[in-house]
């Protein structure tokens, strides 16, 4: 039997949609679709591992990107959320630290000032936000409030005349050594309620110093804030971020494209775990060519389309205006289950070489375990699913 070298680019299905999803996009938004992979394929990939391995942010990127107009693609541009998952899930299939700067910058700071601010803040903000000249942060997590920052936010707001005075800190925040703006969230003590402020990061007794040693998403700079009184005027308090729930509303929507992200990640690990099996040679033959290894292929396939099927139906359920935030926290909690088989497979494929980050998983298979952490741990996302189906809740 040969076992001459595949044509990758011959196979039927070598863009890993194996079935079809992008069937359900307009002919207009596979061209667009098409444009983002050029983009992405030009100007991310080629940076992506070097990036990483030496933990910087490239910043020459984001005027590319502002000229790429990637920016809130349903609530601006008037896509579907099907189309604005798939082309999030391409950008972390591209690189999942670029994705989630992205999912940062707009989803989670941008999506604030859509959801929260009013008229008046949108249309001053909003411009330079869109155009990217200024780069936003989110400060919710705090160094002791993760799971239980809802009710455990200890940074507090202070009203004093025309002017708020914040004092606090938080952890974990992407993009803010070098964003501009960052949301924060802090509690007000007159009333106890979690209200949304949009910080100057050059205003007075604000820091934030980069958290150094990770080993995932490298390239994403996350920092630790402190605020120290800082001053920041009742203009720039959202209008509509006064508790909670509101908070809640951002969130819902992002924990939905994380979930996307964890689709791409698989197809990341699957795009690279398939072309190293059908070149690498042992025994005399491609390890492509060993049943073993194409049933771990086969189980990385499985799981990318069960996560794709899941996030099309709950993305069409979102452009209907039916989505629930349980129905989000599911797909966060099952998509990124899937994802940490899928990519410890790919890795497995990959041998010795599969730790080293030249060969691109050993990036994948790291980059993974942020996702599975953040925008609501797997176990924060089951009880709220577990709680939906019982009306118990197991949280506290
Ligand atoms: C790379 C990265 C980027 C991030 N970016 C941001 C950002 O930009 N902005 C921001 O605000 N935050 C950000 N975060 C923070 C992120 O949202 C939190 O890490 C996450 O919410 C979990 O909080 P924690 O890390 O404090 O874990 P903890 O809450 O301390 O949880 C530790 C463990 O205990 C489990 N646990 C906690 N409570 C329960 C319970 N009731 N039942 C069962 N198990 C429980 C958790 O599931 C987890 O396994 C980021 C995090 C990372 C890693």
């Amino acid at each position: 039997m040969s076992h001459a070298a595949v044509d990758l680019n011959n196979l039927p299905y070598a863009d890993g949609d194996f079935y079809r999803f992008e069937l359900l996009l307009s002919e207009a938004e596979r061209e667009r679709l098409q444009e983002i992979r050029d983009f992405l394929a030009k100007e991310v990939r080629p940076i992506a591992v070097d990036c990483w391995n030496r933990g910087e942010f490239p910043l020459e990127l984001i005027p590319k990107l502002a000229e790429a107009n990637l920016m809130s693609p349903v609530r601006r541009q008037g896509h579907s959320n099907v189309f604005a998952g798939i082309v999030h899930a391409e950008f972390t299939r591209a690189d999942s630290s670029i994705a989630t700067f992205m999912g940062v910058h707009d989803g989670l700071f941008t999506g604030s000032i859509e959801a929260l601010a009013s008229e008046e803040q949108k249309a001053a903000w909003l411009p330079d936000i869109y155009a990217m000249r200024k780069i936003g942060a989110f400060g919710l997590t705090e160094p002791l409030g993760g799971s239980d920052v809802a009710g455990g936010t200890r940074t507090t707001a202070v009203r004093d005349g025309d002017n708020w005075i914040i004092n606090g800190a938080k952890r974990w925040i992407g993009n803010a050594t070098f964003s501009d703006w960052v949301v924060i969230f802090a509690r007000d003590v007159a009333d106890n309620q979690v209200k949304a402020f949009m910080v100057d990061t050059a205003l007075p007794g604000y820091t934030a110093t980069k958290i150094e040693n990770k080993t995932a998403l490298r390239t994403v700079q996350n920092a630790d804030i402190t605020l120290e009184n800082v001053v920041v005027p009742h203009a720039f308090k959202l209008a509509g971020g006064n508790s909670f729930r509101d908070t809640n509303k951002v969130l819902k929507v992002t924990r939905l494209s994380v979930a996307w992200q964890a689709v791409g990640q698989q197809m990341a690990a699957f795009d690279a775990a398939r072309r190293y099996a059908v070149e690498r040679q042992q025994f005399g033959r491609p390890i492509a060519s060993f049943q073993l290894v194409q049933d771990q292929l086969v189980k990385m396939l499985g799981n990318i389309v069960a996560c794709t099927g899941m996030m099309v139906r709950l993305a069409q359920l979102e452009d209907q205006g039916l989505a629930k935030d349980e129905q989000s926290a599911l797909a966060k909690a099952f998509t990124t289950a899937r994802m940490r088989e899928t990519v410890a497979l790919g890795r497995g494929i990959f041998g010795g070489n599969g730790i080293v980050t030249d060969y691109e998983m050993a990036k994948i298979f790291a980059d993974a375990e942020a996702i599975y952490s953040y925008e609501g741990t797997y176990e924060i996302n089951t009880l709220v699913t577990g709680r939906a189906i019982t009306g118990i809740s197991a949280i506290v």
